[in-house]
């Protein structure tokens, strides 16, 4: 669904491009045709053919005088279903595994509606700010659920999609953390991950949806799965996440279980590359930093979780020297209960900050690492900057309302600097998708009732079946 008319973008106040030289193009403009940018540059150097168009009222333009335009940012890690479960009082104050015992069995009573309803949600919320590619990592698929469910939520709201096909197989019983019944044999999950590949999977330029072999992580799966998802991914071509070394019981368990670290069991099981990204590496050791620049493994960093479940601050300053991939995360609803996207680019510069000083990150690495970043973890060369050839996913922010006031002095960095705003406008895939701070592809009003009424249904399930 591409639009045919050429799209110009013209009279930017700062066109951020984050191509090769980082340029910030003064009165910028931007040419898009249909999925792709075809021209970029200052808008009194707009070429002649575009101006026809514009003379001619065959193009569409639009005036962002007083506005910062930027390349869309990129999530690299989300659990969209946790939308429904919010600030839930007993999961307030956990610590990740203390966390996840709480909500396991609530989660347990999800429904394919709620799965659509609340990938909707967390993808309207990521797009109004300033999202335009992102991954969600579903892995468990209560009462019929399927990855499907959240494919068509993205279909249908237009954003660039990643969809990671999770999966926990190691319950209790067996030793792993989550209860039975929210775990799958492997031979299920690996039947549903090669069908999902088959059926979905887009490895072409400006693919809108492409599917990633997620195991949820090293304490809910087992090494099999781990082997066998690594061994399909390759086959396919397609990507693998998981979690890893996220804080100190997560390293303690794996080295009670499989007498490694993290990072030694990740390379055991094949899992480093730039086809491989893992959430977190709160804890990532010296050892794991070298692999990982060595390899090319991606992390999705993740500080507003890492600072709600008290995990620490991942050491980003020391890996971005040394080479490593990195790439923004919001991580699930429920572990960060804001899924701003700017927002987690403003706490990933502060975080550093509080752990290695002031000069740990600037403003313009932080919007640097949620774009090109991200663009990098998700094993993409089409996204994360403004160029000709490359996507038109397009973010605009206005820059006259009171919380940039006075910032006029470097648009660029207040956008993180700042209280996080909205986007009055986004374009995905050369589609405009938000206009004047609106939401055009969803009825989100609707959306947000229907999410309303699942939310409380999921509670009233979970309290009925004594959860
Ligand atoms: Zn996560």
């Amino acid at each position: 669904m591409h639009i045919t008319m050429t799209l110009i973008l013209q009279h930017a106040d700062v066109l951020v491009t984050m191509d090769a030289q980082r340029r910030e193009i003064a009165d910028g403009a931007l040419v898009a045709n249909g999925p792709a940018v075809e021209w970029v540059g200052p808008t009194a150097e707009l070429p002649e053919q575009y101006r026809r168009l514009v003379d001619e009222g065959r193009a569409e333009v639009v005036d962002m005088r007083g506005h910062v335009v930027m390349p869309g940012l990129v999530n690299t890690h989300h659990h969209m279903y946790q939308s429904l479960t919010r600030a839930v009082p007993a999961a307030q104050d956990a610590e990740l595994f203390g966390w996840l015992t709480n909500l396991y069995m609530l989660w347990s009573h999800l429904t394919p509606e709620m799965i659509r309803v609340s990938t909707q949600t967390a993808m309207a919320e990521l797009m109004l700010s300033g999202c335009t590619t992102t991954s969600d990592h579903l892995y468990l698929y209560p009462n019929g659920s399927r990855l499907d469910d959240s494919i068509d939520a993205a279909r249908q709201i237009g954003m660039r999609f990643h969809a990671a096909r999770g999966s926990m197989s190691v319950g209790r019983s067996q030793g792993g953390l989550p209860p039975d019944v929210v775990v799958e044999t492997e031979a299920a999950i690996l039947r549903d991950s090669q069908r999902l590949v088959e059926q979905y999977h887009d490895a072409s330029r400006h693919a809108m949806l492409r599917v990633v072999l997620a195991p949820c992580s090293p304490f809910s799966v087992s090494r099999d799965l781990m082997r066998e998802s690594a061994k399909m991914a390759r086959h396919y071509g397609v990507s693998l996440h998981t979690h890893l070394a996220e804080n100190d019981n997560d390293i303690a368990y794996s080295r009670e279980k499989f007498g490694m670290t993290p990072a030694q069991y990740a390379e055991d099981l094949g899992w480093v590359g730039h086809d491989v990204w893992h959430a977190h590496c709160v804890k990532l050791d010296e050892e794991g930093v070298a692999l990982f620049a060595r390899t090319g493994t991606g992390v999705a960093h993740c500080p507003c979780s890492n600072m709600r479940l008290a995990s620490g601050i991942a050491p980003i300053r020391r890996m971005r020297d040394a080479g490593v991939p990195v790439g923004l995360g919001v991580g699930g609803s429920a572990s960060n209960d804001g899924a701003h996207m700017l927002g987690e680019a403003r706490q990933a510069m502060l975080l550093q900050r509080v752990g290695y000083g002031p000069a740990a990150m600037s403003a313009r690495e932080a919007l640097e690492i949620a774009t090109l970043g991200g663009a990098k973890v998700l094993n993409r060369d089409d996204i994360g900057a403004l160029a000709p050839g490359m996507s038109a996913d397009i973010v605009a922010f206005d820059m006259s309302g009171v919380g940039y006031a006075g910032a006029g002095h470097d648009p660029v960095a207040a956008l993180v600097f700042c209280t996080p705003g909205n986007v009055s406008m986004s374009v995905i895939n050369g589609r405009v998708v938000i206009r004047d701070g609106h939401l055009l592809t969803a009825d989100l009003p609707n959306v947000l009732s229907d999410h309303r009424r699942l939310a409380r249904t999921l509670f009233e399930r979970a309290q009925a079946a004594g959860a």
